[in-house]
């Protein structure tokens, strides 16, 4: 292994679940030379949450999924949690849009909770359907998502967007939309990022980038904050969808082989971006040397 000795390598944006395969797939990062996941939260019952208490059920699945990831892969995992954002729009034909905007409220507020019990490090996913919809839902989405950066601003953490591709307009709308709620800068990350953001056209907006391969030579000499994500779904109708976890680990060892110069560069999403933007040094696994 010809990685910089004590580099975290770290997927900023994955999901597991029970009924896929969960550890399997993280002892499969793991053994690739992965140490560090951050797992997003997702609906792991076939219905769309109905209430706060479907909500919080959901939470408590991803965090126990965390912990045996954490006992049984010795892969350091941070949970993000939230109510996704097109939850609003399949549960409004049932409950109403009112009903269903005050549920999502309710469910970003239990996300916050978790957050500030430090339970989860950031809100996520957060933000805007990546289709379109009518003005009535249209206008509920924008509610929660004020509401979800407001939450982020008082719980003091990131984040997580999920939206349609965006380009410099929509990255500065986006981030004029953080500056409104009062996030700190770096806060509002746009996941699942396909293009490179022109670091001058970006800020405060904090990219995490899908890992694909010639997206990675790109960007890597970018400054922080920037971040590699599978966005890995864990779904055996769509194995592999949307990156295997395997990946961030695969595109460091490549890098680091290529050149230790580069090697040297895995710093900034793996180290220097998560102290920027979560601004905490992600720890030593439990099991490692020094
Ligand atoms: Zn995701």
């Amino acid at each position: 292994m010809t990685l910089p000795p004590g580099l975290p390598v770290v997927d900023h944006h994955c999901h597991l679940s029970p009924a896929g395969e969960g550890v399997t797939a993280a002892k499969r990062f793991r053994a690739a030379g992965g140490t560090h996941l951050f797992l997003a939260t997702q609906n792991y019952a076939a219905r769309v949450p109905r209430s706060v208490d479907d909500y919080r059920a959901q939470f408590e699945t991803t965090e126990a999924l965390a912990r045996r990831v954490t006992a049984e892969a010795d892969v350091v995992v941070y949970s993000v949690v939230a109510p996704y954002p097109i939850d609003l729009v399949r549960v409004a034909p049932e409950l109403g849009v009112a009903a269903a905007l005050e549920l999502h409220l309710a469910a970003l507020d239990l996300a916050g909770r978790w957050v500030r019990e430090r339970r989860a490090v950031a809100l996520g996913e957060v933000g805007r359907p990546h289709f379109p919809v009518s003005p009535e839902i249209g206008s509920a989405i924008e509610t929660a998502f004020r509401h979800a950066l407001v939450v982020a601003r008082e719980s003091n953490c990131p984040a997580i967007v999920h939206s349609d591709d965006l380009d410099t307009a929509g990255v500065r709308e986006l981030a004029s939309r953080g500056a409104e709620a009062g996030v700190r800068a770096g806060r509002v990350v746009k996941h699942y990022a396909r293009a490179r953001f022109a670091p001058a056209d970006r800020s405060p907006v904090t990219p995490s980038y899908l890992a694909r391969r010639e997206l990675v030579r790109e960007v890597l000499h970018d400054p922080a904050p920037w971040f590699l994500e599978t966005d890995f779904l864990d779904d055996r109708k769509r194995p592999g969808a949307v990156l295997d976890l395997a990946t961030v680990p695969r595109r460091a060892a490549a890098i680091a082989q290529g050149s230790p110069a580069d090697g040297e560069l895995l710093w900034i999403p793996f180290m220097d971006s998560v102290e920027k933007v979560y601004g905490f040094r992600p720890e030593p696994r439990a099991g490692s040397a020094p």
